[in-house]
């Protein structure tokens, strides 16, 4: 297993099962977190490529999280996809003035969330990941 990590924080675990289904079978790897007490080991490890932020959590909203993943050294430069719901159109804005560098709408459909996060991979900057 060599694909690039992704780190997926999400609390539903439909949504989380669908959406490691999809990575998994296009050669990413996943690590999940639930929340932000799931998150602190996956900041002592090994730092992602992309982050997969649910917006909607049970505990701390995810901008709290994001707050957290931009104060961490690992993941500051790391870019966190939001995933958001459709009724949630009106936050978005909110997201990205917040640091967020994209969204994905829920419910997820199979090709074009594949293609969301090869492009937001590709949207990188050159350079960014090589002293993770
Ligand atoms: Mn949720």
């Amino acid at each position: 297993m060599s694909g690039p990590l992704i780190w997926v924080i999400e609390d539903n675990d439909q949504n989380f099962e669908l959406v490691d289904f999809l990575l998994g079978e296009a050669g990413y790897r996943v690590e999940r977190a639930r929340d932000g007490v799931d998150l602190a080991p996956l900041l002592a490890g090994e730092a992602p490529t992309l982050v997969l932020l649910d917006m909607n959590l049970p505990s701390g909203s995810g901008l709290e999280l994001l707050a957290r993943l931009r104060a961490d050294e690992r993941s500051r430069r790391v870019p966190v996809v939001a995933l958001t719901a459709h009724a949630m159109r009106g936050d978005r804005e909110r997201f990205l003035a917040a640091g967020c560098d994209g969204y994905i709408s829920k419910p997820i459909e199979s090709a074009h969330f594949l293609a969301a996060v090869a492009g937001f991979l590709r949207a990188r900057s050159p350079g960014d990941g090589v002293e993770r």
